[in-house]
């Protein structure tokens, strides 16, 4: 059995700063902050887990680790609310070049089993995903409360996806697919491979730096891609 783990943003859609705007908002609503704090470039979001996203705004905005504990909940509940309504009019978000052609055919392989591997919670990840109809694809995977860093994510990820399916997996069976080198980072520190897409917000340069398995420039060569999915 094969696991392909795919990251959600950058990777398979480009949401077009949704969440970023959406979690702005939600900091300035939970925190009574009277303005929307502009995050862009001032947080890195590319690669990284929604509760330490957090961590780094609440410090940026001089809001103390135990603030943000206490309203942690409320916070999360308020991103979600403007990320939804957001959604409902998804504006620029697009799903990236070749992602829909390749979903359907990695679908279609017998013994490969599709997983989500993301720093979003995942009721996020499946609003996001949802204007695009890509949810039916990943019925489970690992998501930003899944654990500390993004390397016990992807071993929740490949679990439950086993689980899900009935199979067993072992690590060399499972690729990381993802735009970041945090994403070839957490499939290399678990034994998997790794299949980096420069089509979000990391250059080639670092990415092949990370020393990925694969790189490509996008999803969009469908038979290659599935020849190293599945081989
Ligand atoms: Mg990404």
């Amino acid at each position: 059995m094969r696991l392909a783990l795919f990251d959600v943003d950058g990777t398979l859609i480009d949401a077009d700063g949704v969440g970023r705007r959406a979690l702005a908002k939600a900091f300035a609503e939970t925190f009574n902050l009277g303005e929307t704090p502009e995050l862009a470039g001032q947080v890195r979001f590319s690669g990284a887990l929604d509760p330490v996203i957090h961590r780094e705004i609440a410090r940026l905005l001089n809001i103390s680790d135990k603030q943000l504990e206490a309203a942690g909940e409320q916070l999360r509940a308020s991103y979600l609310g403007h990320l939804a309504s957001a959604c409902r009019h998804p504006g620029k978000s697009r799903v990236l070049p070749g992602v829909r052609q390749l979903l359907e055919r990695l679908d279609a392989t017998k013994d490969l089993w599709l997983g989500l591997i993301t720093g979003n919670f995942e009721a996020g990840a499946r609003i996001k995903m949802a204007p695009h109809h890509l949810n039916h694809f990943f019925p489970s995977g690992g998501f930003g409360e899944d654990g500390p860093d993004r390397a016990a994510v992807a071993r929740v990820a490949v679990v439950r996806v086993a689980a899900g399916s009935g199979g067993s997996v072992e690590p060399a069976m499972v690729t990381i697919i993802g735009d970041s080198e945090r994403d070839v980072a957490c499939g290399r520190s678990n034994g998997y491979r790794t299949l980096a897409v420069a089509s979000g917000w990391t250059s080639r340069e670092v990415l092949a730096a990370a020393e990925p398995d694969h790189l490509v420039a996008d999803l969009l060569g469908t038979d290659s891609l599935l020849e190293i999915l599945t081989n």
